[in-house]
């Protein structure tokens, strides 16, 4: 609690703008839930309204259906020339009742339970719920018959049924009536001469049943006329007193019902929990405000009720002090020994001067400031609590006045220890890397910027850019742990390997920086790359595995790079591009004309985009022969660009930019296809080789690229072989056996490139489903000059055919180093002495040229 600050606040206005509010927040709370539940009423009205609708709709239909397909009916009967032949004079009772063309049917399978003929005079036949009766229809129907023949008569088209609701025994029913009519050739009849035929339906329970099941009504049912409630679906059936009515679903009104107590229940405990607020926020402000009100009056009269500002000062949480003009300590509240530990007793009368330090501005300075202006002022500062811990404290003050004079000083301090801890914490953690504990980025530019101010003064700094080698694959292959204890240990030797005054940090990833003092020469910091090389070079064990990585390094030095800490960044990355390309674990110098290869490169990556926008690639087409030279067994698709101003450009070129990019990706998927499709326009059934880069495994779907090309071209999946170097395998060791799994069982070849220059091929041998091996060029060329390579050549051979795969010599450029292989028993062979890569249109004579010296067969050792 800040005491300066409360004495000069307004006090007693806090009620009610406290009760205001509250008013307000209450209102607004009682108008939420008006709306809400009007809301509700309103949806649940909308549905009830709806469903009433629909079901007067649907009732309504299922009445009209239901006389349609009677009219449909009994138009079948009365427009049929037999039934007039029968009926239409006097009735053939055989041929009607007897015979049951007219007769019980109607009534036992179509359920009409009333049918009649009658014409002007009488009724001529009349059956009753399937029976057959004399009498007149009228003593069974409320119809009138004269009126009913008329209409039916006066149709326009005499064939035209008509319908009615009627009462049938004094129950509701339909009536549907036709006259009877031939339907040959004859000449048509006088109207007025014909009889009629009526069926009468009559709306029993069981009928009204099948009718609500058939409509999806509930429980139709017939109802006097005068005993409808209103917003019942009713359906009048004009003439009878009746109405087909149906129970209403109220969707609405179950809505309502189902969240209503709940929502009821929710209201309730939120109302009393607000009200339980209400007062707790009443009861506290009141208590504040009763403080306020205390403490202004104590202020405003202080001389004279002293003892009431003591008792405030003893509830506040900070310590309140006073102090006289000398800067003698008169008053400490409660709270001082809290927090301090010390008793007042022990300060009482001392100077405060020598409790409270400020490093920035002495105290006693900063309280004769306040005393000129008249204002209150913070101020931070520091002590040591009765157990000699360190403590901090944002100190605020007042003079004390007494006509016009200051007697002395009143203020509180509030201890923020923590708060300064915290923010110490926030700093360090801005600046320091979470892993490794090593400064980050931040703090690098931070104390670049700090060590490099005095530009030409300052003192000469070197700036290492350090980049693990061989990490990447431990972290894939281990997990994430072993790739944190790399970079924990990594972050160890670093510190063991330089001074308190040298800086090292970490960038991120597998990237560190140290940042060197006072070396000169380039002697001194190579002996220092060198210690420092060997240091990483040392094994690392994790876990029982014993892990190996190296560096590079890249230098610059602030005495040639200049002053500015971003472009010695860059420079030292730049040269530690170099050091990589120039074979790792090695160390490289910044010098001017590397800036150069990063222009070329990032041009080359710019152009490289467009290529693959604009279609600049082609193939090449080098074919692979039986050892004997003159039969191809497969043709192997090797990538060109042909760059807009550098001519055409191969694969070494640009293949490595486009898998540092990810260019690899559209980049492969293009290669596949076209070879494919290329493959295609070759006679037989002639292989395609293409070569897959390892980082497509890593950044591409493998399988369904390969799939896809396939699939697309139609080029049969035995005709497709795929070289892959065993790098492959380094840079993700399970997923690579799968993929190279998945690749086999889509039915194509496999083969090892550049069989030699990895590591422990054997191994790799063994697990991974290869065909075939191709045995780096490197060998082949120093076979013939007299090295031990043509033993090495050798064993490779035997070992190759031992596993059962296919052995082949690339590179193969004098007669001398195809008879070697040729003793040597190799299967096939590839290489300048037997063609060059060519373009597609060069490989067709060569592939005819080797098909009619060998008709086709099967190779494939
Ligand atoms: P690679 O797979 O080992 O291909 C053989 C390379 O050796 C080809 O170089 C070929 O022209 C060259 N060569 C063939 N016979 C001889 C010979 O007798 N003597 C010598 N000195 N060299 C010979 P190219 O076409 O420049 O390809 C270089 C590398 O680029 C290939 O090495 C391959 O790893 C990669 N590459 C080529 N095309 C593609 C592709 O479409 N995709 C991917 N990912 N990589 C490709
Ligand atoms: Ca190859
Ligand atoms: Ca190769």
């Amino acid at each position: 609690m800040d005491l300066t600050a409360i004495t000069t606040a307004a006090p007693a206005r806090h009620t009610p703008i406290t009760r205001n509010l509250m008013l307000v927040i209450g209102l607004l709370f009682v108008v939420g839930v008006l709306i809400a539940l009007m809301a509700l009423f309103s949806i649940a009205a909308r549905l009830d309204a709806q469903d009433l609708s629909k079901t007067t709709f649907y009732t309504q239909r299922a009445l009209e259906n239901r006389i349609t397909a009677s009219k449909n009916y009994i138009a079948s009967y009365a427009n049929w020339t037999t039934a007039y032949d029968h009926l239409n004079d006097k009735v053939d009772v055989q041929w009607a009742y007897v015979d049951q063309n007219v007769g019980k049917t109607l009534f036992t399978i179509d359920h009409y339970d009333g049918v009649f003929v009658i014409d002007r005079q009488r009724t001529k036949y009349a059956i009753v719920r399937g029976l057959q009766v004399q009498g007149e229809a009228t003593a069974y129907l409320s119809t009138s018959m004269a009126s009913l023949i008329e209409e039916v008569q006066s149709q326009e088209s005499l064939i035209e049924p008509v319908s009615r609701y009627t009462l049938f025994e004094g129950k509701p029913a339909l009536l549907t009536a036709a006259a009877i009519v031939p339907n040959d050739e004859r000449p048509a009849v006088d109207p007025k001469s014909t009889s009629v035929l009526i069926y009468v339906d009559q709306l029993n329970p069981e009928k009204l049943n099948t009718l609500s099941a058939d409509y999806g009504l509930n429980d139709l049912s017939l109802t006097a006329d005068d005993g409808i409630v209103p917003g019942q679906p009713a359906v009048a059936l004009t003439g009878t007193g009746y109405s087909l009515v149906s129970r209403l679903e109220r969707p609405g009104h179950q809505l309502l019902w189902s969240l209503l107590p709940p929502l009821g229940g929710a209201l309730l405990i939120l109302a009393l929990l607000t009200a339980y607020f209400f007062r707790y926020v009443l009861r506290t402000s009141g208590h504040v405000d009763a403080s306020y009100t205390s403490l202004d009056l104590s202020n405003q009269a202080l001389e004279a009720s002293e003892e009431r500002f003591r008792a405030v000062a003893e509830a506040a949480s900070d310590w309140i002090w006073e102090i006289d003009d000398q800067h003698c300590i008169t008053y400490l509240s409660g709270r001082f020994s809290t927090v301090t530990g010390f008793s007042d007793q022990q300060w009482l009368g001392q100077n405060i001067g020598q409790l409270l330090n400020c490093d920035t501005t002495p105290l006693s300075l900063w309280l004769n400031k306040l005393d000129e202006e008249q204002a209150v002022s913070h101020l931070r500062c520091s002590y040591r609590d009765q157990s000699g811990q360190q403590r901090v404290c944002r100190v605020s003050a007042r003079p004390i006045q007494r006509k016009g004079a200051v007697l002395g000083f009143r203020g509180t301090a509030s201890d923020i220890t923590d708060e300064v801890a915290a923010h110490a914490q926030i700093q360090h953690l801005s600046l320091h890397d979470a892993l490794t504990g090593l400064p980050n980025r931040n703090k690098l530019a931070r104390y670049l910027e700090d060590a490099l101010a005095l530009k030409e003064q300052s003192a000469a700094l070197t700036l290492l850019m350090i980049d693990l080698d061989n990490f990447k694959p431990i972290n894939d292959s281990l997990g994430h742990p072993a790739g944190d204890a790399v970079l924990l240990e990594v972050a160890i030797r670093l510190r063991e390997c330089t001074r308190d005054i040298d800086l090292v940090a970490r960038l991120g990833g597998d990237e560190f920086v140290l940042v060197l003092h006072g070396m000169d020469s380039h002697a001194e910091i190579d002996r220092f790359c060198e210690r420092l090389l060997d240091s990483l070079h040392q094994p690392i064990n994790y876990d029982h595995h014993t892990l190996h990585i190296g560096a590079s390094i890249g230098i610059a030095l602030s005495r040639r790079q200049g002053h500015l800490p971003e472009e010695l960044i860059r420079c030292a990355d730049i040269a530690l591009y170099q050091a990589k390309s120039n074979g790792k674990k090695t160390w490289c110098y910044f010098a001017a004309h590397m800036n150069d290869q990063i222009q070329h490169r990032r041009q080359l990556e710019s152009d490289l985009r467009q290529a693959i926008k604009n279609n600049e690639f082609v193939m090449h087409y080098q074919p692979r022969y039986h050892v004997d030279g003159k039969q191809i067994v497969s043709v192997e698709a090797l990538l060109r660009w042909q760059h807009p101003v550098q001519g055409l450009l191969n694969p070494d070129a640009f293949i490595p930019l486009a898998e540092q990019t990810d260019l690899i990706v559209p980049l492969g998927r293009w290669v596949l296809r076209e070879a494919c499709e290329t493959a295609l326009t070759w006679p037989g059934a002639m292989m395609v080789s293409v070569n897959l880069s390892p980082v497509q495994f890593a950044r591409s779907d493998v399988i369904e690229d390969v799939r896809e090309a396939l699939i697309q071209s139609r080029l049969p999946a035995s005709r497709l072989e795929l070289e892959i170097t065993e790098n492959v395998m380094l840079i993700d060791v399970d997923g690579a056996l799968a993929t190279m799994n998945a690749l086999k069982e889509l039915g194509v070849r496999l083969n090892m490139d550049d069989f030699g220059t990895g590591y422990s091929s054997l191994g790799y041998l063994r697990t991974y489903p290869f065909d075939g091996i191709k045995i780096d060029k490197r060998f082949i060329a120093s076979m013939s000059n007299g090295s031990n390579d043509r033993a090495v050549v050798q064993a490779i051979i035997n070992l190759g055919k031992a596993m059962g795969l296919t052995v082949t010599a690339e590179g193969v450029e004098t007669l001398e180093q195809l008879d070697f292989l040729i003793s040597d028993q190799c299967h096939e062979v590839q290489g300048f002495y037997l063609s060059r890569p060519v373009d597609k249109y060069a490989l067709l004579p060569l592939l005819k040229a080797s098909r009619d010296d060998f008709p086709p067969q099967g190779t494939h050792l």
